[in-house]
């Protein structure tokens, strides 16, 4: 179970890398949109969590590049203080889900899990 994490706060990264690992997920973090999509390419992770609000690169262009070339891989989009309107163009460009910061992490976790579980299921189908 392979989870690719883009935030540009380095702490959130960290945070949300030990997290995942101590749950056995095999974790890349990523603190740019440039650096996540090479990520994106060498990795392959199984599902992103893409922070939308990023220097250069943004969370949008990020999804829409993803999405472009791995139409399957799966996208949860992570947001603070953004407005409906940038969750929803995120959600019409292929987003699989959203969570808003503060993170739960027991709902992020299901999410991630369940998202996961799905790609596994269908690629052995
Ligand atoms: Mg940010």
């Amino acid at each position: 179970m392979k989870l690719l994490i883009v935030d540009d706060e380095v702490e959130i990264c960290d945070f949300l890398k030990s997290f995942f690992e101590e749950r056995n997920y095999e974790v890349r973090s990523a603190t740019s949109g440039e650096e996540a999509l090479k990520a994106v390419e060498q990795f392959k992770p199984h599902v992103v969590l893409l922070d939308i609000k990023m220097p250069g690169v943004n969370g949008v262009q990020v999804l829409q590049e993803i999405k472009a070339k791995f139409p399957k891989l799966k996208v949860i989009m992570v947001t603070a203080l953004e407005t409906r309107d940038k969750i929803e163009e995120c959600l019409r460009l292929g987003a699989d889900n959203y969570i808003t910061k503060p993170l739960s992490l027991e709902y992020l976790e299901n999410d991630v899990r369940e998202k996961i579980e799905a790609v596994t299921n269908s690629s052995s189908a």
